[in-house]
């Protein structure tokens, strides 16, 4: 499911591929670009905003994509994906960058990525100011926690994957209003700790169990009971929230009454999670700098492991 870590691991994928590369053709099937051509112009640089992908050219071009829950970019070209589902097909001096059943495609100058991004809040796996996202967090009032982690003009990157685990991990139920809670930000920063491990490493794990394979507590379809109590869980499907999206929680760790942040349970239940190296489980606060983008560390240590991702 592609979140804000998913898409800056595949941002750095697609740059450490083809940037610096020619675009020796392309074909946009997308009725207002049909026509758009970047032959000749060199891929300068690929970046993520939240769940948004950013490619920028040599032209003055940015060629902007976002993939919601069915869309995926492919560093190569996916000849078993029939082609009116290939929304867009660009050739590069060595291999391809070709985009499937992507609902969001746009073309703008670069200059312009404003009209694209910008209402987006504070970049957790990009340039992130996690003061002021606690801030914006925090002001979101009467909604619940879930809703709230979710909304990417509050804070851009959080997923489903976190707007339900994070939750869980710290006992709070994801009905919960924000209103309500006493310490938002040491929820803020475990989701944040999670996020930025899972984008330098890979896997979206968030139990530290198997943590080389993707591992949740509750949010997976087939895990009914609660792995901490044993309760049955309780589920809802996207047409049951305020919402719109899937949530799952146990009414005995979760209950609606719980309004302080368990840092406790934050702490036994991530004891062999890699995002303690980022949040302190004892106070609920980052213990290092994060306003620097995630780099992915298969890329970083040349293993190449991205590249055969996908
Ligand atoms: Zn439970």
């Amino acid at each position: 499911m592609p979140e804000g870590d998913t898409l800056r691991r595949l941002a750095d994928m697609l740059a450490a591929r083809f940037v610096g590369q020619e675009v020796v053709g392309n074909l946009f099937r997308h009725p207002r670009y049909s026509t758009s051509d970047f032959t000749g112009a060199t891929l300068t640089s690929v970046d993520s905003r939240g769940k948004h992908l950013l490619m920028r050219f040599s032209n003055g071009y940015t060629v902007h994509v976002h993939l919601r829950m069915t869309g995926a970019v492919y560093p190569r070209f996916p000849r078993e994906i029939r082609a009116h589902r290939r929304k867009f097909e660009i050739e590069m001096t060595d291999g391809w960058i070709v985009a499937v059943d992507i609902p969001i495609l746009g073309i703008m100058r670069t200059k312009d990525e404003r009209h694209a991004v910008g209402h987006l809040g504070p970049d957790i796996c990009g340039h992130y100011d996690h003061d002021l996202a606690i801030q914006q967090l925090s002001s979101a009032g009467d909604v619940p926690i879930s809703q709230a982690m979710l909304d990417q003009r509050v804070v851009a990157g959080f997923g489903n994957i976190y707007a339900v685990e994070t939750p869980f991990i710290t006992g709070i139920n994801p009905n919960t209003f924000v209103s309500s809670l006493s310490n938002v930000e040491a929820l803020l920063s475990i989701g944040v700790g999670l996020i930025r491990t899972n984008a330098r490493r890979g896997p979206q794990n968030t139990t530290g169990r198997n943590i080389h394979l993707t591992n949740h507590w509750v949010l997976s379809s087939e895990i009914r009971r609660c792995k901490v109590c044993g309760s049955d869980l309780v589920k809802r499907s996207g047409r049951e929230t305020a919402w719109t999206r899937r949530t799952s929680w146990c009414e005995q760790c979760q209950p609606l009454t719980n309004t302080e942040v368990d840092l406790t349970r934050a702490a036994k239940l991530l004891a062999g999670h890699p995002c303690r190296k980022i949040v302190d489980l004892k106070t609920g606060k980052l213990l290092v700098p994060v306003n620097e983008p995630v780099v992915a560390a298969a890329l970083r240590t040349n293993e190449g492991g991205m590249k055969r991702s996908r």
